[in-house]
């Protein structure tokens, strides 16, 4: 084993049923590879835990998880291209509608969530009144009415704004209202309406960039290696490309396989640690395409001895900060050469 993610599917659960407990149904988003925990794992983890929709971005992603056997309501909340609604339909998911032409499209067996934009400035219309003609448009095929928010994890008052806004609109129509993301939901028990679409809370990372047990959320991914070497640099040896580490004195170096190539962003060079045996070690020069090396200081470790680049306490939203991100960046960008191991 070079480098793998580890996903608790047990974490992916038990954060689905926190979720599903805030006392609306829980839409659980899987999208962009279930945050890269792996969509497929993950829709059927939080299904366990109580969720009673899924949600992805694209119509492929849709059609993956029907392709493996998932069943229960799934949104697309994606834009669709006429190549890609075939897909969508096909995979029996339901679609985001904010326009006449595109409703007038769709198949009578088809399901429309209409899009207010309230102040996300993406998809869906601002024009009231627009929405309304297409959900007059979509008529037996109206499922739901929806909205998203800009600002759920740092700017409250603005999220209230969308808030009003939204609601008695959307009350009209008489049938299932949705506006909160992860942050909304556990923010704003006004914002929850008759679904919650929750991503990042699913996989145990914190909508507000903090610490996730402040929420009672539990991490589902580590990211672990190995040190695969273990060597003296003599005081003035240099380590790694463009010599950016050199010996201050004697020192052991150990070097991880794992890079930028994996995942492990070349941005944490002369920032990152790592875990090894429970011990804090700073990255040493930098970060390359497939490899890492970390500073032992005076007490080598064993070849061989794991090391933990996420996880144990090391949090994805520590190394987002570190990187000027948010921890949904990390989990995304783990590559696929990076394999998924599941536990329970
Ligand atoms: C991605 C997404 C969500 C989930 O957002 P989180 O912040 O990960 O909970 C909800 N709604 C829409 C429209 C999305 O695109």
């Amino acid at each position: 084993m070079r480098a793998l993610a580890r996903i608790s599917t047990g974490a992916i659960e038990r954060n689905a049923a926190r979720l599903a407990g805030l006392g609306a149904p829980l839409c659980a988003v899987v999208k962009s590879n279930g945050y890269g925990h792996g969509a497929v794992q993950a829709a059927r983890a939080a299904q366990r835990g109580g969720a009673a929709w899924l949600a992805v971005a694209t119509a492929v992603e849709a059609a993956e998880l029907r392709a493996a056997g998932i069943d229960g309501p799934l949104l697309v909340l994606g834009a669709l291209a006429p190549d890609e609604l075939r897909i969508a339909l096909e995979a029996d998911a339901d679609v985001v509608a904010w326009r006449e032409a595109f409703v007038d499209g769709l198949p009578a067996s088809a399901r429309v969530h209409v899009k207010l934009d309230t102040g996300m400035g993406r998809l869906g219309t601002r024009d009231a009144a627009e929405g309304e003609r297409v959900a007059a448009a979509a008529g037996s095929r109206l499922v739901g009415i929806m909205t998203h928010f800009a600002t759920s994890d740092d700017d409250p008052a603005f999220m209230h704004q969308q808030l009003e806004r939204f609601v008695p609109w959307a009350d009209q129509f008489g049938v299932m209202r949705h506006a909160a993301n992860s942050a909304g939901a556990l923010g704003e028990p006004a914002a929850r309406l008759d679904l919650i679409r929750c991503g990042i809370a699913l996989y145990g990372m914190d909508p507000f960039h903090r610490d996730p047990a402040e929420h009672g959320l539990e991490p589902a991914l580590s990211l672990v290696s190995y040190v695969a070497e273990v060597k003296r640099a003599r005081a003035g040896e240099s380590v790694g490309y463009g010599r950016r580490f050199i010996a201050a004195r004697d020192t052991w170096i150990g070097t991880i396989p794992i890079g930028y190539g994996d995942g492990y962003r070349r941005g944490l060079t002369g920032v990152g640690e790592v875990l090894l045996d429970g011990r804090r070690v700073p990255l040493a020069g930098t970060v390359s395409m497939d490899n890492i090396t970390v500073d032992l200081g005076d007490e080598p470790v064993e070849r061989g001895t794991e090391a933990v680049l996420i996880g144990a306490g090391l949090l994805a939203e520590d190394m987002a900060a570190k990187l000027g991100t948010i921890n949904y960046e990390i989990t995304c960008g783990l590559t696929a050469r990076v394999p998924r191991e599941y536990v329970p």
